[in-house]
């Protein structure tokens, strides 16, 4: 079903509840068109290294977020990784704010239109994950839509686990 660009008024952040650095776009489509959704739910998916994917594209109604209506009023945009649990690439959140930024412009969408999932009215889900959550949430409320914050628990996490590895190998 079509979905008129001046119907698009939210973008909407999901995470695939699953884990980051094996989640691959193609598995979603996969489980999202066994579901009858026709293809992969996403109107846009971010891997781990930053690759933005098209997934249905923006002039479809997406199959990402029932709650409010949202599928006919919204883009949705997937990053890949379960963050209640762990936290979103520097590669992905780099990314995901150049798309945010690009799509608010196309669209004319205001930045208190871009919600995580579980923030839609009615919508019952940890998605997209408390760390993703925090960084959507920062985003509304920085200036310019960067959050160091976030970036330096980004590179701390880096950091944390090369010395694992180091570890395991002296
Ligand atoms: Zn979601």
């Amino acid at each position: 079903m079509e979905l008129k660009p001046e119907k698009i008024r939210y973008l909407i952040i999901h995470h695939s509840a699953t884990a980051r650095d094996t989640t691959t776009f193609e598995a979603v489509k996969k489980y999202h068109i066994s579901k009858g959704w026709g293809d992969i739910g996403y109107h846009f998916f971010i891997t781990p290294n930053g690759k933005v994917m098209a997934g249905r594209s923006e002039n479809s109604i997406g199959a990402h977020c029932q709650a409010d209506s949202m599928n006919f009023k919204s883009l949705g945009i997937c990053l890949p990784g379960n963050f209640m649990t762990e936290v979103p690439t520097v590669e992905q959140l780099s990314s995901l704010l150049d798309l945010i930024k690009r799509l608010m412009s196309k669209y004319n969408i205001p930045k208190e239109n871009v919600l995580g999932h579980r923030e839609v009215s009615g919508a019952s889900t940890a998605c997209p994950g408390d760390s993703l959550q925090k960084w959507v949430s920062n985003f509304r409320g920085q200036k310019d839509g960067i959050d160091p914050s976030m970036i330096a628990e980004q590179v701390m996490n880096h950091l944390e686990q090369a010395i694992d590895k180091l570890k395991q190998i002296l």
